[in-house]
């Protein structure tokens, strides 16, 4: 089975321009913006412009141009928000992916959170 993109998603809509974001870094295949609702100082969000749901369809189906520049993208984040190890105290990436992941926008994203301590990765199962 193949993975079902939704052009309709909400960061789909951003990169076409039909909603404004706070633009942190645009490259040739990615962008990053600021978080609606951040949860930590600094929430930045950073997106492929591709069509891709999750990370792991990114990583079987997205071309090596595409994956080079996703993953530099992140590090430049990282440094321009001050939370990159040489020099800030460090963040957390997170890729939420599906139901059990609680994907909430049907388009890889990968959450880059810091500027505060973030406490432990996961709450213990209730
Ligand atoms: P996830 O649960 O990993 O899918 O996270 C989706 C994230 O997208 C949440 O942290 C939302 O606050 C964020 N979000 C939703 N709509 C927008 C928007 N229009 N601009 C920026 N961030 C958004």
């Amino acid at each position: 089975m193949s993975y079902a993109y939704d052009p309709t998603n909400i960061f789909a809509r951003i990169l076409r321009g039909e909603i404004p974001n706070k633009t942190v870094l645009e490259t040739p295949y990615s962008l990053a913006f600021e978080d609606i609702r951040p949860q930590a100082p600094v929430h930045v969000l950073v997106i492929p412009k591709g069509p891709y749901v999750s990370y792991d369809h990114f990583a079987r189906e997205a071309s090596e141009a595409e994956i080079v520049d996703f993953t530099r993208a992140i590090g430049e984040v990282c440094k321009r928000a001050g939370v990159a190890l040489d020099g800030g105290n460090g963040f957390r990436a997170v890729a939420n992916a599906g139901m059990d992941g609680v994907q909430e926008v049907p388009h890889l994203h990968v959450h880059i959170m810091g500027g505060r301590d973030l406490g432990r990765m996961l709450q213990p199962a209730g």
